[in-house]
């Protein structure tokens, strides 16, 4: 049967081509199409895959033989095709490349009839094998969780599990090259590994999904099944799709793991970002439409270590490293990492300080101008958390915030925000400026406080701004926790005449259909959604529907962190509101706002060059 295989020539010299492909035919071999460009190949591969494709590396259009294999083995979506290489110079650049490519073999030209033989027979009965053994994997997998009782499997997903773990690595090892490409801890490209087996490294993928909690509270049990099953589904798909063998593993509902034998470092960080991609793209379970936020964390064998629980705990280590940088990405372990406590001694510094920011007088309040499209006018401004700290410098909010809600220092502080900031606005209102707003951000903790009412009346009543101009904002992750006594503790804030704002609109489940149940007055789109919106169909297309709903419901729209005038005209164009971002004005001192707001008041803003 192999003997039939279908195999694809790509060569630009025609006579070369066509001798080719008539002793391919002598040997029994049946030549699909002979294409002469790096172009034409990709498209044919696309639509008719080949068993093997003999691959000029000098050929004709702006890639050459190597760099479309590459594009080929990039495409994840087509199962692997081996590729053997055709080339008249084999010099060692070349050589190496053609290996980096993870190729079946190369042949010198001119050659004969036999080395043709050899070459594909070779080929096709290494990539038989390879997907034989990744066929006995799968089996080995079934075999273990048939057989232990489910032991080994977990129900739901059907994935194995934990308990897995060793016995898959212990597999998996067992075809790493002994003692290869480990030389001092770097990468050994020795041409020679165009003869050798491929898999010279185990890739752990730690894949974990920030805020799976908080995303999927509001879904039922049944739903939250769903969501697992496809998470569980999609990376099955990854897998195979993957030219690798492994296996994916289940340890709980937002944590799963992918083990991977490769041929190199690189390889994985690709894979990774295929995984990143697939678990973005948003769920559909029953009529809600969820969003995740993977992190992917890597560690390799031998690289890293050969033992599977320290491995575990490399990629437990990068997946952390990847949430604190923001999450939604892929990153691979280093020893750097290992280096904690200089991480805690760092935090236990910042804490300390931050103990006494307040009563040293090192916050500042800065405010970053809100504006109204129709009228170009300044009509209010969202109040920006600064601390200036003589011995760490500038802190950003980033970083202290999320520590102040740690230990409870964000209920003194954010106290001294809102009062600050309702003295300021009510300032300004006395010296002409008397339409402005001002929103104030509130954290979690602090909306949970069982006195923020009280509190927020008081600070009113003490500055004496009028309740309406007051915007306080609010993200869905602080919301959904508790959706009853939220909407009630909302109501009641809206009685007193305080708006209220939904922040980072985007970022979490985007859906407005179960946030109609609270009392929003303003939207805030987040920035991810208006980044290059003017080019990006998808945003566009999400955030105009998101800006007719929104209007729908009554609700005004702030666009953030608008940087460019592209971004601004199309905004202007799909009827939003109100814009703030760099393009306008970076949030400011007190001093500076007020200039601004005072200028803005005889002649519209412009933006800035
Ligand atoms: P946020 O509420 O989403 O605030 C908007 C952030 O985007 C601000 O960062 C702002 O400086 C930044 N930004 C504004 N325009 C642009 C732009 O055009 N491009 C880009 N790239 N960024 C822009 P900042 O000041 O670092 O604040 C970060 C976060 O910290 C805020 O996000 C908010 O969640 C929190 N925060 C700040 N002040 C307070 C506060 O007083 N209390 C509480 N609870 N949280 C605060
Ligand atoms: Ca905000
Ligand atoms: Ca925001």
């Amino acid at each position: 049967m192999m003997d039939q295989a279908n195999i694809l020539i790509v060569e630009d010299e025609l006579l070369i081509a066509k001798n080719t492909a008539r002793k391919l035919k002598k040997l029994g071999y049946n030549v699909l199409k002979i294409v002469s460009s790096g172009k034409a190949a990709i498209e044919f591969v696309s639509h008719k895959q080949p068993d093997l494709i003999l691959m000029d590396i000098a050929i004709k259009g702006e890639i050459d033989g190597i760099e479309t294999a590459n594009v080929i083995k990039s495409q994840l979506d087509l199962p692997d095709i081996p590729i053997i290489f055709l080339t008249a110079y084999a010099n060692d650049e070349t050589l190496d490349r053609a290996a980096a490519t993870g190729c079946y073999g190369y042949l010198i030209k001119p050659f004969r009839d036999k080395e043709l033989q050899a070459a594909i027979k070779m080929a096709l009965s290494k990539h038989q094998e390879q997907s034989e053994i990744q066929d006995a994997l799968q089996s080995t997998i079934q075999q273990y969780s048939t057989e232990y009782d489910d032991i080994y499997k977990d129900n739901l997903t059907s994935l194995p599990n934990q308990l897995f773990l060793r016995d898959l690595f212990d597999y998996l090892s067992s075809f790493l090259i002994p003692g290869k490409n480990v030389v001092n801890g770097t990468e050994n490209t020795n041409k020679d590994s165009l003869e050798q087996s491929k898999s010279e490294i185990i890739a752990v993928f730690n894949i974990s999904l920030d805020r799976f909690k908080k995303i999927t509270s509001f879904l039922n049990k049944d739903r939250q099944s769903a969501l697992v099953k496809e998470i569980a589904q999609r990376l099955t798909n990854c897998v195979e799709s993957f030219e690798a063998y492994g296996s994916t593993l289940y340890l709980n509902p937002d944590n799963f793991l992918i083990l991977l034998t490769l041929d190199r470092r690189s390889t994985a960080k690709r894979y990774g970002q295929h995984i990143l991609e697939n678990l973005s793209k948003s769920f559909i379970i029953g009529d809600q439409e969820i969003y995740l936020s993977p992190s992917i964390g890597i560690a390799f064998c031998p690289f890293d270590s050969t033992n599977i629980e320290e491995l575990l705990q490399q990629s437990e280590k990068a997946v952390e490293y990847a949430k604190t940088q923001g999450g939604n990405r892929c990153q691979t372990f280093t020893f750097a990492f290992n280096i904690k406590s200089y991480k805690a001694s760092d935090d236990v510094r910042l804490e300390s300080e931050l103990h006494h920011a307040l009563e040293r007088k090192e916050l500042e309040l800065y405010y970053q101008p809100k504006i109204e499209l129709k009228t170009n006018a300044v009509v209010g401004a969202e109040v920006l958390l600064r601390w200036h700290n003589p011995r760490l410098g500038r802190v950003t909010p980033d970083k202290f915030i999320p520590l102040a809600e740690e230990n409870g220092l964000i209920k003194p502080i954010g106290e001294w925000v809102l009062d600050s900031a309702c003295r300021q606005m009510q300032a300004w209102h006395n010296e002409g400026l008397n339409q402005l707003k001002v929103g104030v951000n509130l954290s979690g903790v602090q909306f949970k406080q069982s006195d923020l009412f009280h509190k927020i009346t008081q600070i009113l009543f003490n500055s004496s701004l009028e309740a309406q101009f007051l915007e306080v904002e609010l993200t869905e992750s602080i919301l959904v926790e508790n959706i009853q006594g939220n909407v009630q503790k909302l109501n009641l804030l809206k009685k007193l005449g305080i708006k209220i704002a939904l922040d980072d609109f985007g970022t979490g489940y985007a859906s407005l259909g179960y946030l109609q149940q609270f009392p929003f007055d303003i939207l805030k789109i987040d920035s991810c959604f208006v980044r290059n919106i003017d080019s990006n169909e998808v945003s566009a297309v999400i955030v105009e529907n998101i800006i007719g709903m929104a209007h729908q419901l009554g609700l005004k729209v702030v666009a953030e962190g608008v940087e460019t005038e592209a971004e601004l005209n199309f905004l202007k164009h799909v009827q939003c509101d109100m814009v703030q971002g760099y393009l306008f004005s970076r949030p400011l001192e007190a001093k500076e706002f007020k200039k601004l707001a005072m200028s803005s008041q005889t002649s519209s803003i412009t933006p800035n060059k």
